[in-house]
């Protein structure tokens, strides 16, 4: 008898024919005598929707609140998830995140889990039952009610296979697994029959949404091999788990693009030493994630100066905006320059760190498209560019053309 962990994204759990659908597949498991943990997200457009509800009401609403507000979605999920197991015949319990025991620290719409004491789950296991999880929550050692950040299902999942020490995990999604780029914005893309933790994990955290990246970081860190698969059909789908030999001999494993990006400048910084660390404290003291760092040579006459650019996540730029506005007169810019339309480009691969000449081939696919670069980090399996948002698309394919086809 095995045990299974299956998660079932947004789109699977859409509307109630797809939670019957997901009820049926569950119960041919259930029926080979596994044991079966489900993790349900909301039903898809639901999250969006409340925080669209919330911007309504304030355009920074208080972080404690949208955790109350956000966790309904995936509330809503499990109680219908086990009725449609019911219908079929089955002993299901829903479950939140509290009551399966996830602790997690007190950051409000970005917590992190701390650890999990699955007691209720085992119980309702050994009792005969499925137990449906909600995805996406967990509480505080407080019992305040917390988020994992967006895509925090797939956390859930990941986490509860490790927890349970679960024989599977598997995370049922919309598309037949992970592919070279998503399939819906290059149609070429191929599916990858696997793919490695440090593959996905960049793939993931430069805008494949696929997987959520803290999910994948978690999954290397606890060795859980996952399989990402769709909930419409029965295709095998990909395998991710720790890198093996002949996985360097391809260079490019994947192309990505982050459209939910914002560049922000901070002109005319004065050239002083400990700058850098003042603003990028402030930043970090309101939790906020910076990715790509650029500062320019010193400019102009008399005191000098220079230019700090970051990139972030776009949902991030209001509250930024804020505590740059915030430390001005300590540091004495002249202003801060948001831009909203740009997106990040990235090649992902392990084959990078055996093969060269990777960086001047997307240059030279970019330069065909006529694509300026803005801003450019590379890392050991990855190279990033910053470019112009309209051109994204075609950026993309562009280069996943020259790489992969
Ligand atoms: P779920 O609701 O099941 O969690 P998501 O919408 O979060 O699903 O993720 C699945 C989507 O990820 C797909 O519909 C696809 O458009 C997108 N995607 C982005 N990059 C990739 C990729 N490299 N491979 C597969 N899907 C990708
Ligand atoms: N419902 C949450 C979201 O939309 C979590 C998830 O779907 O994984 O981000
Ligand atoms: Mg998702």
């Amino acid at each position: 008898m095995a045990l299974i962990v299956q998660k079932y994204g947004g789109t699977s759990v859409g509307n109630t024919d797809r939670i019957k659908n997901v009820a049926r597949r569950v119960a041919e498991y259930r029926a080979k005598g596994d044991q079966i943990v489900v993790v349900v997200s909301a039903m898809s457009g639901v999250t969006d929707n409340l925080i669209k509800m919330a911007k309504e009401i304030s355009p920074l609403p208080n972080e404690r609140e949208m955790d109350v507000l956000l966790s309904t979605g995936e509330q809503t999920t499990i109680a219908l998830t086990a009725m449609a197991l019911h219908s079929l015949g089955l002993k299901a319990v829903s479950l939140t995140g509290a009551q399966a025991g996830i602790v997690t620290d007190g950051v409000h719409t970005k917590a992190k889990i701390q650890n999990i004491t699955p007691k209720q789950v085992h119980e309702f296991l050994d009792d005969g039952n499925v137990v449906i999880v909600a995805g996406f929550q967990g509480q505080t050692a407080e019992g305040n009610i917390t988020t994992l950040g967006r895509g925090g299902s797939d956390l859930t999942a990941i986490a509860l296979a490790a927890a349970l020490k679960a024989d599977l995990c598997q995370i049922y999604t919309d598309v037949d697994g992970v592919y070279t780029a998503d399939p819906r914005l290059v149609p070429t893309a191929r599916k990858l029959e696997e793919i490695s933790y440090d593959e996905m994990l960049e793939l993931a955290s430069l805008g494949a949404k696929v997987m959520q990246s803290r999910s994948v970081e978690f999954a290397k860190k606890f060795g859980v091999i996952f399989e990402v698969r769709s909930s419409l059909n029965d295709n095998p789908g990909t395998i991710v788990k720790e890198e093996t030999k002949n996985m360097e001999d391809v260079v490019i494993r994947g192309v990505s693009l982050d459209k939910n990006q914002a560049k922000v400048t901070l002109a005319a910084v004065p050239d002083h030493p400990g700058m850098a660390a003042r603003i990028f404290r402030a930043l970090g003291d309101a939790s906020i994630n910076v990715d790509m760092i650029v500062q320019t040579a010193s400019h102009g006459s008399g005191t000098p100066a220079t230019d700090i650019s970051f990139t972030l996540d776009k949902p991030e730029l209001l509250k930024a905006q804020k505590v740059l506005a915030g430390i001005k007169s300590n540091i004495g810019y002249r202003e801060v320059i948001a831009d909203e339309n740009i997106g990040k480009l990235s090649i992902v691969g392990v084959g990078m760190r055996s093969h060269s000449g990777v960086a001047a081939k997307m240059f030279d696919a970019l330069a065909q498209a006529n694509v300026n670069i803005q801003m450019i980090s590379t890392s050991e399996i990855k190279i990033s560019v910053v470019i112009d948002l309209a051109k994204g698309e075609q950026a993309m394919k562009s280069v996943h053309a020259a790489f992969l086809g």
